[in-house]
Formats: structure tokens, sequence, C-alpha cells
């Protein structure tokens, strides 16, 4: 498709909130920055969709070693900060001017720098300093598992919440500028967050449990609290958490949709893909340049464009507008 083509996408910013291809381009020994066949995204394939900016997620799996989890987050950050620098196509999203340099039709991809998973602070503010002066603009706090900040949601028996580090973390990354991210946390952590936070937060990657039962969903309760403070939920193409058995196609993505816009309302959804996180994406949605499939069939189904252009960016913006520094 060419961009010549992409007329449906109106003036607004597509914004995804959630990818993982920069661990999987670093392990296989891959460029990000070329076409490649084994992964849902690579640089071109996000121009052709029509994507403006993206969450690039920095995630190592749950390590004992939280000094070999940092050094393998530090090696992530590296080689997209290496992709960056040498490929002109890609901005680095850092404050508030960098954000409104972003223009709708231009072949630019934006990149915010997330870290999933607060394992590599081990128990240090300075580590979340320091990213922070790397670029790094987001931090999911937890992923499944455990860390020293909070319980991710394969410790949901717990009840554990949000340490006391945990906490201090949360102001440190509202002051720096940085937006706070509870995908993966369990329960009692995210309603701990949603009394320690000053400002909005996000689930960059989240589902609605009505429509599957899965422990990564949010309630409704869980979905109204995140638009309270003036968050996103992000929907994401993770099979098992679209459908029981794991097995989903695109109506399964906007049955999703449009539960969370009657939970959450309008203002507080939009698109957390989880491309190249995921084994398999749905049927309809395989790669990346699938999404203009998805806002299409939105479309379809006789959603006003205004809904459609928060959902497919207005909304993460926002909240971006609101967290990041001058
Ligand atoms: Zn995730």
């Amino acid at each position: 498709m060419t961009r010549e083509s992409m007329v449906w996408y109106s003036d607004t910013l597509l914004v995804d909130a959630h990818n993982d291809v920069i661990s999987r381009m670093k392990d296989s020994g891959l460029d990000f920055c070329l076409r490649q066949s084994a992964t849902h995204s690579d640089l071109p394939r996000l121009l052709e969709a029509g994507v403006n900016l993206q969450v690039l997620a920095l995630f190592a799996p749950p390590d004992h070693n939280k000094s070999a989890t940092l050094q393998r987050i530090l090696s992530y950050g590296e080689y997209a900060l290496d992709c960056i620098d040498q490929d002109r196509r890609l901005q680095l999203v850092r404050t508030k001017a960098d954000l409104a340099a972003l223009t709708p039709g231009e072949e630019k991809l934006g990149v915010i720098l997330g870290v999933e998973g607060g394992d590599c602070l081990g128990e240090e503010l300075w580590i979340l300093r320091l990213l922070f002066r790397l670029g790094v603009r987001l931090l999911t706090l937890t992923w499944s598992n455990r860390n020293a900040l909070a319980d991710g949601v394969w410790e949901e028996d717990t009840k554990g919440g949000l340490t006391v580090f945990g906490k201090e973390v949360i102001k440190e990354m509202e002051a720096l500028g940085m937006v706070i991210d509870v995908s993966h946390l369990a329960p009692a952590g995210f309603w701990d967050v949603a009394k320690a936070a000053a400002g909005p937060f996000i689930a960059s990657h989240s589902n609605a449990k009505a429509i599957c039962p899965h422990p990564r969903n949010l309630t409704d309760e869980q979905l109204r609290c995140i638009a309270d403070h003036g968050g996103v939920a992000g929907v994401n193409f993770c099979g098992p958490h679209l459908v029981e058995g794991g097995s989903a196609a695109i109506d399964d993505v906007i049955l999703h949709i449009e539960h969370m816009w009657k939970a959450a309302g309008e203002d507080h959804v939009g698109l957390g893909t989880d491309y190249d996180g995921i084994d398999a994406a749905p049927r309809g949605l395989e790669d990346v340049t699938a999404l203009p499939q998805l806002i299409q069939a939105l479309r379809r189904k006789g959603h006003s464009e205004s809904r459609l252009e928060k959902f497919m960016g207005g909304n993460f913006l926002r909240v971006l507008r609101d967290v990041l520094p001058d």
C-alpha cells in the first residue's frame, strides 16, 4: 500500500503504546531499519502502516540477577538508540516539543523508549533517573513476576501491592515526566497506583476481562478507574488475552475495543498491539501493516471519526502531552 492511498487516516497521528520488536531484532541479529520476514514489524512496515509514534519496549525476562537484567535492558536500549542515530526516519521523543514536531503524513516514526518491568531498577532510584537521562519515558512497573516495586499478575494470590520502593518510583516518575504503565501489575498494585499517582497513568497493553477472563485483562472497575484518572488502556493483540483458547481474529479485537469504550469511555482507549511480543497475531491482523484494516473495520461498524481518531492516537497523545517534560 502506498502512503497516498491512506487517505482514511485523516490528520490524526497513529500511536501504538506497546511493541516488543527491539528485543526480537537484537536477539536474532536482525536490523530493525530493514524489512524483515520473521517479525510482525520493522521500521519500513511501521511506516507503511502509517504509525507515527511507537512505544518500543525494552524487556528482559525475569532473572534473580538484577544486574544481568539491567545489562540486558541497557543492551536493548543501546540497540534502539543506534537505530535512531543511524536512520533519519526515526526520531526519539523525549519532550513535549519532540511530540509537537511529529506530523501526520510525514515518513517519520517517533519513538518513545519504554522499559517493561521495573526489575532492572533493583532498589535503586538513581537507575530510574539514569534511564530517564538515556531517553526512557515510560516504565511498565512490573512484568508478570514480582519485583522490588510490586507483584505482577502471576502473584495475584498474594494480594501484594506497591512496596515502599514502588511508591517512591511513582513519585520520582511523576517528578521526572515519565508515563506510569500498569499493564502486567496484579490488582492490589493497580489499586495502590490509583491511590499513589497524582496524574494520569496507563495500561499500555491490556484487554477487557468481561470479554475474556485472562489474569492480564482489566475488570470494568479497573478500566473506569484508569478513565477517572485521565489515563488510557491500550488494546493488545495477544490471542490468549482476546479469547479463551487463544485462537483469535480481528473481530475478537473489535469486541474488546467496543467493550472498553463502554466501560472506560471513548477518551480512554487506545492501541497497544504487543506486536513481536505475542506468539501469533490475530487472523486479519497478521502483521503491523494490517492496522489500517482494523480502523476500517471499526469505521464500517459505524463508529464516528472523532471516536476513531481518539482511539488511533488522540488519547495516548493527551496523556503524553500532560506527562512528558518540557
Ligand atoms: Zn507485556
